[in-house]
C-alpha cells in the first residue's frame, strides 16, 4: 500500500521528483554527505512503482546503449573513467545492500554476452576490441559455440563472453532503499504527483494536488516520464520494452538444460533478447522490437498488455530453451525505457537551481547509483570527479516535435531492425 500524499504547505532543502532509483540514491548521498538537509520526495504512485520496482534485474556497467556508441562520441579515456565509475558503482550496491538488510535477492553470478549467428559474433569481436582499449585485463575471452553451451545450455547461442555485473530483485531494491533512506530522515511523500514547478524568490515551487513545496533546489528524477515537464519533452522519449516470467521451473525442467552457474544472458544486436533465472528458479526473459508510441504514450491500460510482444516471447522461448517451450508464463509485463537523441543519459543543472537526470536507455540500475553520486555534488556545489563524468553537463540534442518524432523513431527503428538482421548492408553502426 502506498502511504499517505502530502496535505500541507511546506519548505525544505531539497526537492525530488521522482520516487525511483534516481531519486532515492541521491537522497541517500544528499543525507550521508550532510545530514542536516531537509529533503522531500513527491512520488506520484510509491516509490519503485516505475522501472526501478518493474525492470528485468541485470545490474550492468553499461553506460547508455553501447560500449560502441559511448566510445564514439565521448573517446577513450573519458569512457573508461564512466565505465571504472559504474564497475565501482556495481561493487558499492551490493556493500549497501548487506549493510543495510536488503534482502535484494542479488546473485553475483554475472551475465554472459551473447552472439545468436555469425554477425552477433562479429558485434562480440568488436567489443573485445575495444574493451582492450579501455584497459580490460584477462578474463574477457570469446568462448566458442561449444563452450558457450558448457555455460548455458542453448541452442540459440553461437558465442558468448562473460561480462561482470550481478541479477538482482529490482522491487526488493527499490523497497529497501526507501526504507533505508526514510529511517535516515528523508520524507518520502508517495500517491503525490508533482503538477508544476515555478520560480519563487530563493528557490522553486512545486505545486502537488493537496500541498505545496518550496524549495531551494528541486531535482526532476523522473526518466522515462521527464517528458511531462516542458524543459524536458524533447530531450527524451518513452519506449515499451517487453518480457515474460515462467512459472517456477520443476527439479525435473531444471535438470533438461545445463545451466549450472544461473549466469543471465544478453544477445548482442540492438534489440535484444536476455534471459536469467529468478530467485524462485523462474525464467525471466525478453526481447524484440521496442516501440515508441504518438506523443509519447505511457498510457499502461493501452499498452501494458501486448498480446504481439506475448506471441513473439512465446517464439523466442522456443528458439532458446525447446525443452521449455511449452512452460506456462506466469505473467508478462512491459515498461518504458528512456532514450535520448544520441542513446546516452544525462545529468546536468538548469542553472537556476532546478538540476535532472534521465536517458538511462534500459542500463540503470547501476547507473543511478553513479548518477546519484553526481547530482550529490552537483546540488551541493562541489566539483569533483562525479560531477565531471561523460554524462553531466553535456549538451543534450532534441527530438523533433511530433509528428516527426514519431515519424523518426518509426524509421530509426525499422533500420536498426534491419540491420540485426543484415548488419552487412548497413555499414556503419547507427547507435
Ligand atoms: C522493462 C524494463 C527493463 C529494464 N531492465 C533493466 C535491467 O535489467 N538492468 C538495468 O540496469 N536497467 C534496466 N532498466 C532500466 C532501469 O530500470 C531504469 O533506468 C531505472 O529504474 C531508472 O530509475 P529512475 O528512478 O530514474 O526512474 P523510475 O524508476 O521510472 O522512477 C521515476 C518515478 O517518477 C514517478 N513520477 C512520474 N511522474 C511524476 C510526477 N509528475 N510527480 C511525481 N512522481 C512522478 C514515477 O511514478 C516513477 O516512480 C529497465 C527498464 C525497463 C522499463
Amino acid at each position: 500500500m502506498p502511504g499517505p500524499p502530502l496535505r500541507e504547505d511546506i519548505t525544505c532543502d531539497v526537492c525530488i521528483i521522482g520516487g525511483g532509483y534516481t531519486a532515492l540514491w541521491t537522497a541517500n548521498f544528499l543525507k550521508a554527505a550532510d545530514r542536516g538537509l531537509n529533503i522531500h520526495i513527491l512520488e506520484a504512485d510509491y516509490a519503485g512503482a516505475g522501472a526501478s520496482g518493474h525492470n528485468d534485474g541485470f545490474v550492468t556497467p553499461t553506460i547508455g546503449h553501447s560500449l560502441g556508441a559511448l566510445v564514439t562520441r565521448f573517446g577513450v579515456d573519458r569512457a573508461k573513467l564512466g565505465y571504472a565509475a559504474v564497475g565501482k558503482s556495481m561493487l558499492e550496491l551490493a556493500r549497501f545492500c548487506t549493510k543495510n538488510g536488503i534482502d535484494a535477492e542479488l546473485e553475483p553470478a554475472g551475465y554472459y554476452q551473447v552472439a545468436a549467428d555469425t554477425d552477433q559474433i562479429r558485434l562480440l569481436e568488436r567489443d573485445l576490441e575495444i574493451a582492450a582499449r579501455l584497459g580490460a585485463q584477462s578474463g574477457l575471452d570469446l568462448l566458442d559455440s561449444r563452450a558457450a553451451r558448457d555455460k548455458i545450455d542453448s541452442p540459440g547461442i553461437k558465442a558468448a563472453v562473460k561480462v561482470g555485473g550481478a541479477l538482482i530483485n529490482p522491487h526488493r531494491l527499490a523497497r529497501g532503499l526507501f526504507r533505508t533512506v526514510t529511517a535516515a530522515g528523508v520524507h518520502v511523500h508517495e500517491q503525490t504527483r508533482a503538477t508544476n514547478v515555478e520560480a519563487v524568490p530563493g528557490g522553486h515551487r512545486v505545486t502537488t494536488p493537496h500541498g505545496r513545496v518550496t524549495a531551494t533546489k528541486v531535482l526532476y528524477a523522473t526518466n522515462a516520464y521527464q517528458h511531462q515537464f516542458s524543459e524536458f519533452r524533447r530531450k527524451v522519449v518513452p519506449v515499451w520494452s517487453y518480457a515474460a516470467v515462467t512459472q517456477p521451473l520443476t527439479d525435473e525442467q531444471l535438470r533438461q538444460v545445463h545451466w549450472p552457474d544461473r549466469e543471465g544472458f544478453v544477445e548482442a544486436g540492438n534489440f535484444i533478447v536476455f534471459g536469467r533465472l529468478t530467485a524462485q528458479n523462474r525464467l525471466l526473459f525478453g526481447g524484440g522490437r521496442a516501440n515508441y508510441h504518438f506523443r509519447r504514450d505511457m498510457d499502461e491500460g493501452r499498452h501494458i498488455d501486448n498480446q504481439q510482444a506475448t506471441a513473439a516471447l512465446r517464439g523466442v522461448l522456443a528458439r532458446y530453451f525447446p525443452a521449455w517451450r511449452d512452460v506456462p508464463f506466469s505473467h508478462t509485463y512491459g515498461g518504458c525505457v528512456a532514450i535520448t537523441r544520441e542513446v546516452v543519459p544525462h545529468v546536468g543543472s538548469l542553472g537556476d537551481g532546478r538540476f535532472y537526470a534521465h536517458g538511462y536507455c534500459g542500463n540503470g540500475i547501476a547507473l543511478t547509483h553513479t548518477a546519484g553520486k553526481s547530482l550529490r555534488d552537483l546540488i551541493l556545489e562541489r566539483d569533483t570527479s562525479y560531477s565531471n563524468l561523460l554524462f553531466v553537463k553535456g549538451k543534450e540534442k532534441q527530438f523533433p516535435p511530433e509528428p516527426l518524432s514519431f515519424l523518426g523513431a518509426k524509421a530509426v527503428t525499422s533500420v536498426l531492425a534491419a540491420q540485426d538482421r543484415h548488419p552487412r548492408l548497413i555499414k556503419r553502426q547507427l547507435i
